[in-house]
């Protein structure tokens, strides 16, 4: 073999295991959203099983495998169950709102008798993340607004009611004036944000906090807690949020804090 035969071979091979290294497939998918989705049961079909029929024209056997193959990738699309926060409907949702309880326990259930009580007609949030108290530390609880896509009830007192009409509203159950959230709790957040901000193409302006909200008069979700979200939280997702396609509604957010 020469020698610049040799340095072909290597380049190739090189340039094989550069391509299919781990890094990549870690960088497409940091907060392991696909994998949360993938941990669900999805039906197994075996694609390569092999076509029973014993007969002796390759041809029509290739065929009927490859259209057994498309049949099986089918029923897998139809029936693979659906991510737990993934929802149908034609809302558009150009805010997320976070927001907490301010109180030490609690769960959407709880939330929802309470917001009900005021004569609501359902728990105002559409996501609750626990902390251990009421619910598991860092457990999503999705609620039933977030499923049925409706309005929100938790930012009122903006023009047009725009940021319950528009504004996706996450609590996390625990008063954060001075404490943060359990690290369990961010990380769930920070999940649960990043897709929702991914699959509605929200930019990273208008991921806020309640007290963020124009007109609002609260401290809601807290002061420590603010901070966080508009300093690590937003520095760890910036590069990953950069392309959502929507641009920030400047005008409505330049009166903010
Ligand atoms: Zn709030």
């Amino acid at each position: 073999m020469t020698r610049s035969h040799l340095r072909t071979c290597l380049t190739g091979v090189l340039l094989m295991v550069v391509g299919c290294s781990q890094q990549q497939w870690q960088a497409a998918d940091p907060y392991g959203l696909m994998e949360a989705a993938y941990r669900q049961p999805f039906p197994v079909i075996d694609l390569d099983q092999p076509v029973a029929s014993k007969t002796s024209d390759r041809a029509a056997s290739l065929k009927a495998r490859l259209a057994r193959r498309r049949q099986a990738r089918a029923a897998a699309v139809k029936t693979a169950k659906r991510h737990p926060w993934q929802a149908t409907g034609k809302r558009t949702w150009t805010y997320i709102v976070i927001h907490h309880s301010a109180a030490e326990k609690g769960n959407a259930r709880q939330f929802d008798l309470a917001h009900r009580k005021r004569g609501w007609d359902e728990m105002g949030y559409h996501f609750v993340i626990t902390n251990g108290h009421g619910g598991s530390d860092g457990a999503v609880e999705v609620g039933s607004r977030w499923r049925k896509q409706k309005w929100g009830a938790h930012c009122g007192g903006t023009l047009n009611n725009e940021y319950n009409e528009h504004g996706i509203g996450i609590c996390l159950v625990g008063d954060f004036s001075t404490a943060l959230p359990s690290s369990t709790q961010r990380a769930s957040l920070q999940k649960l944000v990043a897709y929702l901000a991914r699959a509605y193409d929200i930019p990273l302006a208008n991921i806020i906090t309640h007290r963020d909200a124009p007109n609002a008069k609260t401290n809601c979700p807290g002061g420590r807690f603010h901070q966080y979200v508009h300093g690590p939280m937003k520095r760890v997702m910036a590069p990953d949020l950069a392309d959502a396609r929507r641009p920030p509604r400047q005008g409505v957010l330049a009166t903010q804090r």
